[in-house]
C-alpha cells in the first residue's frame, strides 16, 4: 500500500457521506465547512489595510494556510508563484476508507481535498496571470494528480474551479480545488457507462462539433467546442482530440495547450458578457484498475466550463433538464467572433 501524500487535518469532525439509492445520490456531510470564512470575514478580523493584512493565499501569509504538498516552482529555493495546500475545511478526511462497502448509506467520507492558489499576488482573474506562470499552475496540477494516482486508497480525482460569487466561490484570491475519493461519482459512472456502450461516443461528438460549426478554438492535441446540449450560453468542452483516459498523464504540450485555451476562453467570455462568473471541472477515468477503466477504452479526459449566467432553479433541480437563451451553434459563432476556430 502506498502512504498517502495528505496530511491529517486535525480540529474538524469528520466529514461523512450518505448515499441515497433511490435518488442515486451521494451527500457529503462536512459540519466543519460551516465555520469557513469569506473575504468580507477576513477583511472585518484583519489588523490592517490590503489584501497583505487579511488574504490567507497571499505571499507573505503562507502561516494561514497548511503547508504547501506540492509548489511552482519544484524548487524551494525559488519564491513560489502556485501551491496546493490542504484545504482547511475538507469534504473529505482521513477516516478509514469503506470503498470495497460503496454503497453503504452513512459512512466516513475518506480523501483529499486541496486548494491551489494559482497566483502568489492578489489576483482575481486568469487573465491577469501572465501565459508562462498559467500554464505552470495547470502542470502543478497535473503533478499533484499524478501523485495521487498512485495511492491505492484513492479511486478518482477532479479539478475545479469556482469563479465568482454566482459560481460559489467565497474567496477572490484567484484559487481552484482538487477533490480525491474513494469512489466515483454517478455524473461521471453515467459518462463512462454511455461511452462504454457507444464507443464512437466522443469520435461522433467531435465529429458533429466540427460539422455544425461548434469547433471554437483548437491548440496542440486538444480541441475547445461548444457541446451537443450546451447548458447555458457559451458553455465549452476542452478535450484531447484522440482518447485518452487521464489528463494527468498528458503530454507537457498538451497540458500547455489546455492553459492557454483556459486562459483564451476567460479572456473571450469577459469580453462577450463582461463580469460573468464561471465554473469548470475535469472529467477523467477512475485511478483504479476494474470494470470502471475497462469503460474508459476510447474515453476522452474534458473540461467542462459552464458560464454561470442564469441561474439553476426549480426545474433544473426537479428535473436535471436545463433552460438556456442561446443555441449551441449561436454561441460558438460569437465565441469564434464570427471566423474561424481559433489557433493558439
Ligand atoms: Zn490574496
Ligand atoms: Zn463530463
Amino acid at each position: 500500500m502506498v502512504t498517502p501524500p495528505h496530511a491529517p487535518h486535525p480540529g474538524h469532525s469528520e466529514p461523512r457521506l450518505l448515499y441515497d439509492p433511490l435518488a442515486g445520490r451521494t451527500v457529503f456531510v462536512a459540519p466543519g465547512r460551516a465555520a469557513r470564512p469569506d473575504d468580507a470575514d477576513l477583511v472585518a478580523a484583519a489588523d490592517g489595510d490590503g489584501p497583505s493584512a487579511w488574504c490567507p493565499f497571499c505571499a507573505g501569509n503562507e502561516h494561514r494556510t497548511p503547508p504547501a504538498v506540492a509548489r511552482a516552482p519544484h524548487d524551494t529555493a525559488l519564491p513560489w508563484h502556485a501551491r496546493i495546500v490542504p484545504n482547511r475545511y475538507p469534504v473529505a478526511g482521513h477516516a478509514p476508507s469503506s470503498r470495497d462497502a460503496d454503497r453503504l448509506a452513512s459512512r466516513p467520507a475518506h480523501g483529499v481535498h486541496d486548494v491551489v492558489i494559482e497566483s502568489a499576488r492578489h489576483e482575481t482573474q486568469v487573465t491577469a496571470i501572465e501565459a508562462a506562470a498559467w500554464r505552470d499552475v495547470w502542470d502543478l496540477c497535473r503533478r499533484r494528480l499524478d501523485t495521487l494516482a498512485t495511492c491505492e486508497d484513492l479511486v478518482w480525482a477532479t479539478v475545479f474551479k469556482n469563479s465568482g460569487p454566482r459560481a460559489g466561490s467565497s474567496l477572490e484570491h484567484l484559487h481552484s480545488q482538487l477533490v480525491a475519493i474513494d469512489f466515483l461519482p454517478s455524473v461521471v459512472d453515467a459518462e463512462l457507462k454511455a461511452a462504454a456502450a457507444d464507443r464512437k461516443g466522443f469520435a461522433r461528438l467531435l465529429d458533429e462539433a466540427q460539422a455544425d460549426g461548434r469547433v471554437v478554438a483548437e491548440a496542440a492535441g486538444l480541441v475547445a467546442v461548444v457541446p451537443t446540449a450546451a447548458r447555458q450560453p457559451y458553455e465549452t468542452w476542452i478535450l484531447p482530440r484522440r482518447p485518452a483516459r487521464w489528463f494527468h498523464a498528458a503530454e507537457p504540450a498538451d497540458v500547455a495547450a489546455l492553459a492557454d485555451l483556459t486562459r483564451w476562453y476567460v479572456d473571450r467570455l469577459a469580453s462577450l458578457v463582461p463580469g460573468s462568473d464561471y465554473n469548470w471541472w475535469l472529467h477523467q477515468a477512475p485511478f483504479a484498475d476494474g470494470a470502471a477503466l475497462a469503460d474508459a477504452d476510447g474515453w476522452h479526459w474534458h473540461l467542462e466550463i459552464l458560464p454561470r449566467l442564469g441561474q439553476f432553479a426549480g426545474f433544473e433541480l426537479g428535473t436535471g433538464c436545463h433552460i438556456t437563451t442561446l443555441a449551441p451553434g449561436d454561441a460558438a459563432v460569437r465565441l469564434r467572433d464570427g471566423g474561424q476556430p481559433v489557433e493558439l
